[in-house]
């Protein structure tokens, strides 16, 4: 995982390449300049797990990839070390999507300059429902919990390597990466679809809306008891209109996510006699975790299928 060490036959290689060429024009440049065109394996810094994810199946581990988001942490109100910003302004590439994280924005926007990725660049954005909680979103205009679909996942593996092209040491490997990332991550996205053709309720209650993509690929409808951001609090008149909304529609599962308190679900559950379940937003994996993000996915499956009258 170092680049140091990596890096050092890589430099050696064109070293000596370049001695004859630079006896025979008599010039003092030195080889390999790091600032004219990148060489050696990529420092990538990426603001959460699956935009971390998608850059290792991507580099492979030749290259570093540096998650700024530690496990067990929410990822929506990630704040920054003095360290992590000058990972930021060091790295070679910076995965973020504009938006998601405040912390993570004002950082790329002072220290990344073009080497920053707004990874939704080439995915089409579902609008971002509000329901009066005050957050707004001035740098996506759209909702940015685009990794839930796998789909998705392989849109921005297919970005990370386009970026890399350049840097002759990465873009092959990078290039086989992206497409190994794509046939997993369409392998994951059948999976799915199979899974859930032929659940019998429809509407998908979550605590925090962050399944709107996975809701719209796989033909479910997300009702979110609090709006985009998780630590958003429901006010009484949403909740009372959520649990009417359970209550008249057959709802029989109500879903929380791991890294925030189920106090809400747990509620609502409570006053409808609804049963909950954990559905995962991989802002982050939980501390701990043996898994990744496709073994996350498919616990989701299950949970879904479990609880949306799935056969
Ligand atoms: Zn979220």
């Amino acid at each position: 995982m170092s680049s140091v060490t990596l890096r050092l036959p890589v430099r050696l290689t064109v070293a000596l390449g370049a001695v004859t060429l630079l006896a025979a024009c008599g010039g003092s440049t030195t080889p390999a300049d790091d600032s004219a065109s990148p060489s050696g394996p990529p420092t990538i810094v990426a603001a959460f797990y699956p935009l971390a994810y998608a850059a290792e199946q991507v580099v492979g581990p030749d290259a570093t990839v540096i998650n700024l988001t530690p496990p067990g942490a929410e990822a929506h109100d990630l704040e920054l070390t003095p360290q992590q910003v000058a990972q930021i302004a060091d790295a070679d590439l910076v995965l973020y999507i504009p938006g998601f994280q405040p912390a993570v924005d004002e950082a790329v926007q002072q220290q990344a300059g073009d080497r920053a990725l707004n990874v939704t660049e080439a995915i089409e954005l579902l609008p971002a429902e509000d329901h009066g909680d005050g957050h707004t979103h001035d740098a996506l205009d759209g909702d940015p919990h685009v990794w839930l679909n796998p789909l998705n996942m392989a849109t921005i593996g297919d970005e990370i390597a386009a970026r890399l092209t350049p840097n002759a040491s990465i873009a092959a490997a990078a290039e086989k990466g992206a497409a190994d990332l794509r046939a997993s991550m369409e392998a994951l996205n059948d999976e799915w679809a199979a899974g859930t053709a032929a659940c019998t309720i429809r509407d998908l209650v979550v605590s925090h809306e962050a399944f709107g993509y996975l809701a719209a690929a796989y033909g479910f409808i997300q009702v979110g008891v609090a709006g985009i951001s998780p630590e958003a609090e429901p006010s009484p008149a949403r909740l009372a209109e959520v649990a009417k909304f359970v209550r008249d529609n057959g709802i029989t599962t109500i879903y929380y996510e791991t890294l925030v308190d189920p106090k809400v679900a747990e509620t609502l559950a409570a006053e409808t006699g609804a049963a909950t379940a954990v559905l995962d937003p991989l802002e982050g994996l939980p501390e701990g975790y043996v898994g990744d993000y496709v073994t996350v996915m498919q616990d989701n499956l299950a949970q879904v299928r479990a609880g949306q009258g799935c056969t």
